[in-house]
């Protein structure tokens, strides 16, 4: 193991995720496909290895601290980009069925190569706007967990979230420093979409040492017929 990797798996260890000689394998090809594929197309600013599992690998796994992997079955990663929080939290969890929807097809080319060299089964890579693929009858109100990392504020995102949450499932949005003015922002397009916010969650990564919270939402009920609305309407007017 190099020095990453032990900080990374001690990491995990304390809460309860350990990690296989196989799962640290799969992380070190993910991180060298992630570096090899942005010489070509935009799929991040950070490409230090450190750095890499920390903000990216690591911040995602985060996710498990708090909503319980083992007890879900199936998880949609909204916006998904490079692959986060939906990769690493794969390659932990590996008995997750997984959808990935990006609007950005060559986005979902690379992930579509991630997912065929670390041989992971069953995840599904959707191109297409997250309002249409909401519309199909297999994604909505289907989905245990629905994750977005940096995708939207919070007003908009949840229209673009939530139709995909089963009753009784959580949406859970992942956020940087202070969530607060967002939160109070989104609570009528909550209400609208049949969500509950059951908690904020606050921690630090564990070297850069700034601030995440994850916000967590309980679905009670199905998506009402009207949502969501037309693609591009929920970010650009956002339900006040
Ligand atoms: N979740 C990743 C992360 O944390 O690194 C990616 C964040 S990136 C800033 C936002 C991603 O959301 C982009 O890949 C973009 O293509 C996608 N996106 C934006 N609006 C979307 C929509 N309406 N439906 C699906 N994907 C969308």
């Amino acid at each position: 193991m190099n020095s990453t990797e032990i900080w990374f798996t001690g990491l995990l260890e304390e809460h309860g995720v350990a990690l296989s000689p196989l799962q640290l394998e799969q992380f070190q090809t993910y991180y060298e496909l992630l570096v090899e594929w942005n010489e070509k197309m935009n799929l991040t600013g950070i490409t230090e290895r450190e750095a890499v599992y920390e903000k990216h690998f690591y911040d995602s796994v985060t996710l498990s601290f708090f909503v319980k992997m083992d007890q879900a079955s199936s998880l949609a990663d909204i916006g998904s980009g490079a692959g986060f929080p939906s990769i690493p939290l794969k390659i932990c969890f590996p008995h997750l069925r997984v959808t990935i929807v990006d609007s950005l097809n060559k986005r979902i080319q690379f992930l579509q190569h991630v997912v065929q060299a670390l041989k992971l089964e069953q995840v599904q890579c959707v191109h297409g706007r997250a309002e249409d693929i909401a519309r199909l009858a297999p994604h909505r109100d289907a989905y245990d967990i629905v994750t977005a990392r940096a995708v939207a504020r919070l007003s908009g995102l949840n229209e673009l979230c939530l139709p995909f949450v089963s009753d009784g499932g959580v949406f859970a949005a992942m956020k940087g420093a202070d969530p607060a003015d967002e939160v109070n922002e989104a609570k009528r397009s909550m209400t609208e979409l049949k969500a509950k916010l059951t908690s904020i969650e606050h921690l630090k990564l564990p070297f850069e040492q700034s601030d995440r919270h994850i916000l967590l939402m309980k679905k009670n009920g199905a998506t009402p017929a009207k949502y969501p609305r037309k693609a591009g309407l929920p970010l650009k007017q956002p339900i006040l």
